[in-house]
């Protein structure tokens, strides 16, 4: 009896429960999550760190994942807006292709959070929360020149891959790295022997790791029949995976051929069972759950009426506009030092880092 009269009042206020339930919704707050892949384990841990801290702060999330995908990944915004979220937070596959599915977003009220990777070309993007990526290309150069410095005698034969050209970061991180390469190369001290520089020579679409092996395979064919490579500027982790995979094909890594220099970025784990086993030389550690806080931080900020705290006004402009934004600083890590930032932080357990299964 009492659950019928429940149902009938329900019915009788439609309306009312409708705008309750909107009400409930502003003040405690529902959040899209858009992360790119989860093909890649610093997504999925992207991901649900957010999930985890906005729950703990009292947020409702929808957290999606695109495989990157561009078409599903403006489905689940333009889904998310459908579905009323306060706020979306977005690590866009193609930085570019959002700029519609932002009109929509505004045109609803709701704020937009370009998660690590800027959203291009929209006025619709209210702030950026990243790592500083230019910095994360000065820590890979100067991990690989150092490495360098030795393994092996200069010149140095060296080849360059960057990231995917559709990801505003990977001009970052391939600027901040040629700002440490340029002049070496300049002096003589680092060849490039393929001579393949640029963005437009040497980025890796959507970050695919099989296709830097297939175009690492091509240079080693093309250009090192009849010399050593001594060294390789990669940009993400599972680039490095595929190089290291090219590499070890032709007999780098033996007794008789010494691996060369690999660099990375991400620290994930199979880069760091690398690095231990002495074949990747090093990665860029970037916190996933401190960039998940400071995501929050700016969401909580935004639903509660106040300024996001930020820390660079300057940098990230998208064609539009310089969105404010906070960087975290990135961390180089290598045989020696991985242990105390990637397990005594917590990020992996020592059994996960030595389990060779
Ligand atoms: C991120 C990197 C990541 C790469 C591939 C970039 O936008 O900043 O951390 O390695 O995407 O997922």
């Amino acid at each position: 009896m009492r659950s019928i009269k429940k149902i009938v009042a329900t019915l009788a206020l439609g309306s009312t429960f409708l705008t309750a339930s909107a009400a409930v919704s502003a003040a405690s707050g529902y959040v899209g999550i858009a992360m790119p892949t989860n093909s890649s384990s610093r997504w999925i841990s992207d991901g649900h760190s957010m999930v985890e801290q906005f729950e703990k702060a009292g947020y409702k999330t929808d957290l999606q994942y695109a495989e990157d995908d561009i078409p599903t990944q403006l489905a689940q915004v333009e889904n998310m807006i459908v579905k009323g979220v306060d706020v979306l937070v977005i690590a866009a596959i193609d930085g570019t292709t959002l700029s519609n599915a932002l009109e929509n977003a505004n045109a609803a009220g709701i704020k937009v959070i370009a998660y690590d990777r800027l959203i291009r070309d929209s006025e619709h993007v209210d702030y950026y929360a990243t790592f500083d990526n230019f910095k994360v290309g000065v820590q890979q150069a100067t991990s690989l020149v150092n490495g360098l410095k030795t393994r092996f005698q200069p010149p140095y034969n060296v080849e360059l891959f960057g990231g995917s050209p559709d990801d505003n970061n990977a001009y970052f991180f391939y600027n901040g790295a040629m700002s440490v390469l340029q002049p070496l190369i300049d002096s003589g001290e680092v060849k490039i022997v393929s001579g393949q520089m640029g963005m437009d020579k040497v980025g890796t679409l959507r970050w695919d790791g099989a296709l830097a092996q297939s175009r690492m395979d091509n240079l080693l064919s093309a250009h090192y029949t009849d010399k050593r490579i001594h060294g390789v500027l990669s940009p993400y982790d599972g680039l490095s995976i595929g190089i290291l995979s090219s590499l070890k094909g032709v007999g780098y890594g033996s007794a008789d051929m010494v691996m060369p220099i690999v660099t990375g970025q991400d620290a994930e784990l199979p880069s760091v069972k690398s690095i231990l086993a002495g074949e990747q030389y090093s990665t860029v550690f970037k916190d996933t759950r401190e960039l998940a806080g400071v995501a929050v931080g700016m969401v909580d900020a935004l639903l509660k009426g106040s300024e996001p705290e930020i820390n660079d006004t300057s940098t990230y402009d998208n064609g539009v506009k310089v969105v404010p934004s906070y960087l975290l600083e990135p961390v180089p890590v290598d045989a020696s030092n991985w242990q105390p930032v990637v397990v005594n932080s917590g990020y992996y357990t020592l059994k996960q880092v030595k389990n060779t299964q």
